[in-house]
């Protein structure tokens, strides 16, 4: 029954001829897209090209003829659609932790006098512990952190909040936060926002401009398949650029870094959010990975995020398994993934591994699947779901083999 009902909506699919824009093995089925989205084509010419012309040849030259030192700035213009942010807005360097860091930082700058941050308790770790170490480094006199369980956020959103620092889908659960609701709130009670957007860039229609976002920060090797540690990106609203101050303030950052000033001036624009010397080849990569977004409508995507959960959903209830949804049931309240409870969640994601499905575990008992609506099908998930039943149902998972926790899960 499954397999005619995928085989249905992969034929009725606008997005199907899309997966050719990725370099992926057809005998397997990658649900792992959230945590390392795939090689797209054209990613190793580009590089290859850097390496062999622009590095190899061109050598110091190529920051000015290949452009490199505008990459961060070209990059981010890239980005800046899937964000539904105008031009001279978004930026790409660094990690998504040491943005948010600047943004956060910065955010706080313009509060006068003991600011207040209030974030979720189950927020991304890294996400809690950057505010904490501002927090210390700023002092307990000047900063606040205040966190609160999802469920009690808005209720929680008063005047004594001066920043809301929030990760817009769940990372462990897929549990999707209303953007629009929370930043207009925000705004009505003089709040700035933060969004951190690693895992909603890319599978969802963000309209940061038209919702009146405050920072953003967001990941590039995740949905968007910039490979490997590939850089994250910052948004800031064109209203605070003037005002704004991030700490971390290197030579990128500065208005003349050629000048070699020994005192700092601030690049005007998002390029004062630059740091250090970019990650050229990263950067490169992300840049041609950025292709496979050419002519695509988020609202398709965004549609087909929510078949596929929903179907992924059925399949496994069809099954009948000792599982537990973890996720949200209502579509319109997840992200792209859909993940279940299991107590041997670890050792049965590497059992399905063997079987050709990468999923991924988030500890304690937590089996995650992610889907890309740019090359996830209907049928991948009909063939997913069968393996996983029969990984349960056949107790494979049990095999010594599967049970050792390797370093990243
Ligand atoms: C993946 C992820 C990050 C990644 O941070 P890095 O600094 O790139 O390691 C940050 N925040 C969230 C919510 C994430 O899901």
């Amino acid at each position: 029954m499954s397999n005619l009902q995928a085989e249905a909506l992969d034929a009725a699919d606008p997005l199907r001829p899309v997966r050719e824009r990725f370099d992926l093995s057809p005998d397997l089925i990658y649900l792992d897209g959230n945590s390392l989205g795939p090689l797209p084509m054209g990613v190793s010419q580009a590089v290859q090209t850097t390496l062999d012309q622009d590095w190899q040849s061109g050598l110091v030259r190529s920051w000015n003829q290949a452009d490199w030192i505008d990459l961060p700035e070209m990059v981010g213009e890239q980005i800046a659609p899937l964000l539904g942010a105008a031009a001279g807005q978004v930026i790409c360097c660094d990690s998504t932790s040491v943005n948010l860091f600047k943004v956060l930082a910065a955010a706080v700058h313009l509060i006068d006098g003991p600011a207040t941050v209030l974030t979720e308790t189950g927020n991304f770790p890294s996400d809690l512990y950057i505010a904490d170490g501002l927090r210390q480094l700023m002092g307990s006199d000047r900063l606040t952190i205040r966190s609160v369980p999802g469920e009690q956020l808005f209720e929680a959103l008063d005047r004594s909040v001066s920043i809301l620092m929030l990760t817009h889908v769940n990372f462990r659960n897929g549990a999707l936060h209303d953007l629009r609701a929370f930043t207009q709130r925000a705004a009505s009670l003089g709040i700035l926002t933060i969004w951190d957007l690693s895992h909603s860039t890319g599978i969802i229609d963000l309209e940061l401009d038209d919702a009146g976002v405050d920072f953003a920060v967001g990941c590039g090797y995740k949905y968007l398949c910039g490979g490997p540690g590939a850089p994250g990106y910052v948004y800031v609203a064109h209203r605070h650029q003037k005002s704004a101050r991030q700490p971390l303030s290197g030579w990128m950052g500065h208005a003349e870094p050629f000048a070699f000033s020994p005192e700092f001036t601030s690049a005007q624009g998002m390029k004062q959010f630059l740091t250090g010397t970019p990650a050229i080849l990263s950067m490169v990569a992300l840049s041609a990975a950025l292709k496979i977004f050419d002519g695509i409508d988020l609202q398709a995507v965004r549609h087909k995020s929510r078949q596929l959960g929903d179907f992924w959903v059925s399949c496994m209830n069809e099954a009948h398994l000792p599982v537990r949804l973890a996720s949200p049931s209502d579509a319109s309240d997840r992200g792209a993934q859909v993940c279940y409870h299991h107590s041997e969640a670890y050792a049965v994601i590497q059992a399905l591994a063997d079987m050709q499905v990468l999923g991924d575990f988030r500890a304690p008992d937590v089996m995650r699947f992610g889907f890309h609506p740019l090359f996830t099908s209907f049928t991948d998930l009909a063939r997913a779901a069968s393996r996983l039943t029969e990984v349960i149902q056949l107790e494979s998972f049990k095999a010594e083999r599967y049970q050792a926790r390797k370093a990243v899960t």
